[in-house]
């Protein structure tokens, strides 16, 4: 019996002396920044004593409000070296939500970009950020800010030892944290474990799950902040393989450049991301032959651009996961005697959401409660349970009521499964709308709406769109003869002052009622279906 526990602390270890020489590379504030695994290890040290001088162990909340870049990548494996979380805050979020989740996670330092100042800025709030000790913003000086303390990162990691010796940890010591807003309510925290993101890790590495060896070069740009990079940056890491950061908001051109100056083999992000580089190819000349393949997830990747892919020669793996599931959980490769189907039918297996990862079990639950079968055709709410799946949220117990069913995670997708094993999202059974990845409340933006006089009910829905997979649409009944035209306008800067401009719904459609149903709540499923193609958006 015994061994010894599962934590992040080797996969640094063995990549620092196995592959001492292989690249981190950054694009950043300051241009393109390189170094090694042999330098990455030394300041990921440095950080570590920094952080445990400030006093962070176990228990203790950094967060991190930053982009993609080497620096992000020191605080992955420096903060839960320490015994430390992890903490990734989306800049993206309203500020009100980052007020919230800091709160809630009590963070005790909070790095962030100078690109991100301001965004913070206008999130700071004292009695939220009342825990927060110190700001670390990334780089080697402070730009203007009304945040303190403050501090930059190379003097905070200038004061640490590259000879810090790491503490010995329990694997049930929490080490990471990212918060959902795929949720009606509050965003909902998931904290993760030393073991489960070395299990997760362990998963990627596999064939099916991502694969990840030495030989590659891996851009995770799919943001830091997302469910740590789909765990990127550690699997990254556990293969000795080389990394490349893109970056503050890269542009489809930053991508291709960085795609063909470093020799990128696996990259990854949301299909909007994609639509956006398979554009930019339309008109320039990209030499893609480094590029073997392209994980999409986050949204259901559409079977034109995995097809568009392929013409390049670029494999596309269409992949599956939550914030609660670490995320990866199933990814759509092809199992071995499937190669030989009928292109069309192989394509059609691709675009599913795919095989669950080895070390998963899931089970897909209808409405009476009844396990229904594998049969392609037979729908119901996809359940997961496993190493590096949460079983609860970060104090919200009557989520955790909700939830959860003993070990398995509800996941509120909605189902089929064939007889193959591949699992195909039909529907989503919680009421929040996806639009490039990122989550809006339609709930939020329908309190937002009502509040205002001339409104009696309101109910906002994701209509599909090309770009963004999902756009807010608001159905808006009034409660007198207001002007649509004048009504439209104030309700957009109302939205406006609270939330960020892409929450604003991209059509308000005035009604003269909401379809409800037999209880009395609005009918989003009507409405869906009447609204289920752009036409609603392009009369806009
Ligand atoms: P998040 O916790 O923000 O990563 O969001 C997880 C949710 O995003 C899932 O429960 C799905 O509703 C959705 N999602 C993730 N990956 C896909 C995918 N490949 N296809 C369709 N929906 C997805």
């Amino acid at each position: 019996m015994g061994g010894y526990d599962q934590t992040l602390r080797p996969f640094l270890w063995r990549a620092e002396r196995l592959y001492p020489d292989r690249e981190l590379v950054s694009r950043t504030h300051e241009g393109i920044e390189r170094y090694t695994y042999a330098e990455y290890a030394d300041r990921t040290r440095q950080l570590a004593s920094a952080l445990e001088a400030e006093g962070i162990g176990e228990g203790d909340r950094v967060a991190t409000f930053c982009w993609n870049h080497h620096r992000h990548a020191e605080v992955y494996f420096g903060a839960p070296g320490v015994g430390g979380q992890l903490h990734t805050i989306n800049p993206l979020l309203p500020p009100k939500h980052v007020q919230y989740i800091v709160e809630n996670a009590e963070d005790r330092l909070v790095f962030t970009d100078p690109s991100l100042l301001e965004a913070l800025e206008a999130a700071y709030d004292p009695d939220a950020f009342e825990s927060v000790e110190r700001f670390v913003v990334m780089g080697s000086e402070v730009p203007e800010t009304d945040l303190e303390p403050v501090v930059d990162y190379e003097s905070f990691v200038g004061e640490g030892d590259a000879d810090y010796e790491w503490p010995d940890l329990d694997e049930e010591t929490p080490a990471g944290m990212c918060y959902t807003s795929g949720t009606t309510g509050k965003p909902k925290g998931v904290e993760y474990t030393q073991q489960m993101l070395w299990s997760h890790t362990m998963a990627t590495l596999t064939p099916h799950g991502l694969g990840i060896d030495d030989s590659d070069v891996v851009m995770p740009v799919v943001p830091m902040f997302h469910v740590n990079a789909w765990g990127l940056p550690f699997s990254t890491t556990a293969a000795g393989a080389k990394h490349v950061y893109p970056g503050p908001s890269p542009d489809p051109a930053d991508l291709a450049s960085l795609i063909e100056e470093e020799g990128v083999t696996i990259t990854a992000g949301v299909p909007t991301v994609w639509l956006g580089l398979l554009e930019h190819l339309e008109d320039n000349d990209v030499d893609l032959s480094s590029l073997e393949r392209i994980v999409i997830g986050g949204a259901a990747a559409p079977e034109s651009v995995i097809r568009r892919f392929d013409d390049l020669g670029v494999e596309v793996v269409h992949a599956w996961g939550m914030t609660e599931t670490a995320p990866i959980g199933t990814v759509a490769h092809l199992k071995h005697d499937l190669a030989d189907l009928p292109e069309g039918e192989r394509d059609a297996k691709r675009a599913k959401q795919g095989l669950l990862v080895p070390g998963l079990e899931m089970k897909v639950v209808g409405d009476d409660g009844e396990e229904v079968p594998w049969d392609g055709e037979a729908f119901g709410e996809l359940y997961v349970r496993g190493p590096w799946v949460t079983d609860s949220y970060f104090k919200r117990p009557e989520a955790n009521e909700s939830d959860f069913e003993g070990s398995w995670l509800k996941t509120g997708d909605i189902v089929t499964v064939d007889p193959d094993g591949y699992v195909k999202i039909v529907d989503r059974a919680k009421d929040v709308i996806k639009s490039g990845g990122e989550w809006i409340s339609s709930q939020e933006l329908e309190n937002a709406i009502m509040a205002h006089d001339a409104v009696a009910e309101a109910s906002v829905i994701g209509v599909p769109h090309e770009k963004w997979q999902e756009r807010p649409a608001a159905f808006v009944v009034r409660a007198g003869d207001a002007d649509p035209d004048e009504l439209e306008a104030d309700l957009e800067s109302m939205i406006g002052s609270e939330y960020p401009d892409w929450w604003s719904p991209d059509a308000f459609v005035f009604v003269d009622e909401i379809p409800k149903t037999a209880t009395g709540k609005f009918d989003k499923k009507t409405l869906r279906e009447e609204y289920a193609d752009e036409s609603l958006l392009e009369a806009e």
